[in-house]
């Protein structure tokens, strides 16, 4: 007997529905009309199951600010300026609590894993750190939490920051941050990315850096993949590096763009598009024509560059929206990129679901097989192609076997009297 079993799913448009069974938190078999028995048996009547969302880049512990303090102006610039006021004044149990609402949130619609990024720095010290080993804990039968150490003012400009990024190294941050733009001369630039390195290399742990988050690279601080992609060759790091918004690429001339993705491709470093954030930060100096500053992610795929997509910020100076939907944001990011038609809707929930955990280092343990941990999503869609597009309910929530949210919604067009 499984413990639980999902009949009738569609996980194909191509094929026949099937039969999904877990048991002790693990894909046991996965097939047509499976005789496998379950003490829970959900009944998907040909809808869709997804395997878990993954939100690869969120910031938990900076969510939910923009009613404190919404910024009006803005830019990068501001955004962090802003931030940075607001966070001196946090403590762990705010952090805590504003945090908690998104996790509740991102269960309800589907997430089952989280890779965040909390700040350390002189400013807030250790307190998102330690509020997130918290919640890390707290949180583990409904949501895996991945913590990014991360370096939002810099390294070599925010003396301490190094020591402190060791220390949450120490006490279980599983991932080294990086801020490459955020130093004062591109040779600190440079000197932040190796410092990154470095430590990634003392502590076994995998890379992902904000980086080239400009409208265009006329500032080279804005402009250092080329020197990550030869960093991460030079480093034996291939795989384990991601970079997060890289809307300058949007900027650069074709050839130069084409020289620089295929660095990226060759070293094995990923990208994160964050399309809420770079949308709304981005293009603030253009008068007339507006850029659109996201990273060509069609130009990235025929590249062959792993990508995923995430939220990276709800509701504060960076990203003044959000509801931590990740098929939301997918939609928002197919809008804006021109992706359109099955191939690419499917490719971009990919980027949500399976590229995503390449990207975090999960996939030997990910998606819809035998063998992998039953995160599941059903979904009130009947086309794969169409999750997007939908807006699906995500009608049941299932993290490593069991039922963890449930949506259901009644909506009647009524006759005319
Ligand atoms: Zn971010």
């Amino acid at each position: 007997m499984a413990d639980l079993v999902l009949r009738a799913a569609r996980v194909d448009d191509a094929g026949e529905l099937v039969d999904i069974a877990v048991s002790d938190g693990l894909i046991t078999a996965l097939g047509p009309h499976l005789p496998d028995r379950g003490s829970t048996e959900i009944d998907c009547a040909a809808r869709v199951v997804i395997p878990g969302l993954i939100e690869s880049h969120l910031h938990l512990d900076k969510a939910l600010l923009d009613a404190d303090r919404p910024a009006h102006d803005a830019g990068l610039a501001g955004a962090i300026a802003v931030t940075a006021e607001l966070k001196a004044g946090f403590t762990v149990a705010a952090i805590r609590e504003r945090a908690r609402r998104v996790l509740d949130l991102a269960i309800g619609n589907g997430t089952t894993v989280i890779r965040a990024h909390p700040d350390v720095d002189p400013i807030v010290g250790l307190r998102g750190v330690d509020a997130l080993l918290e919640l890390r804990e707290e949180y583990r039968d409904r949501i895996d939490i991945q913590i990014v150490a991360f370096p939002q003012e810099g390294i070599l400009q925010a003396p301490g920051t190094l020591d402190l990024l060791r220390t949450s190294l120490r006490r279980g941050a599983e991932v080294i941050g990086g801020c490459a733009y955020n130093e004062r001369t591109v040779a600190d630039c440079r000197r932040h990315v190796d410092l990154v390195f470095e430590l990634a290399a003392e502590f076994g742990v995998p890379v992902d850096m904000h980086a080239d988050f400009a409208d265009d690279p006329a500032d080279p601080r804005f402009a250092m993949a080329d020197y990550i992609a030869e960093t991460t060759a030079r480093t034996g790091m291939g795989g384990r590096v991601t970079l997060g918004h890289m809307t300058s690429l949007a900027g650069r001339a074709p050839a130069a763009r084409a020289r620089t993705l295929a660095l990226l491709a060759e070293a094995g470093v990923a990208v994160v598009p964050l399309p809420a954030t770079d949308m709304h930060l981005g293009g603030r100096c253009d008068v007339g024509v507006v850029r659109r500053g996201i990273a060509p992610v069609r130009e990235l795929w025929a590249a062959g560059i792993t990508t995923a997509y995430s939220s990276n910020n709800i509701r504060n100076a960076f990203t003044p929206y959000g509801n931590a939907d990740l098929l939301d944001i997918g939609l928002f990011l197919a809008q804006t990129c021109h992706l359109s038609g099955a191939r690419d809707l499917t490719r971009v929930l990919a980027m949500a679901t399976t590229e995503a955990a390449t990207v975090i280092g999960i996939a030997d343990r990910y998606g819809l097989r035998a063998g992998a941990v039953a995160d599941l999503v059903v979904l009130s869609s009947h086309r794969v192609a169409d999750a997007l597009l939908d807006r699906p309910d995500r009608c049941y929530v299932i993290k490593a076997g069991r039922i963890v949210a449930r949506t259901s919604r009644i909506r009647e067009l009524l006759p005319i009297r």
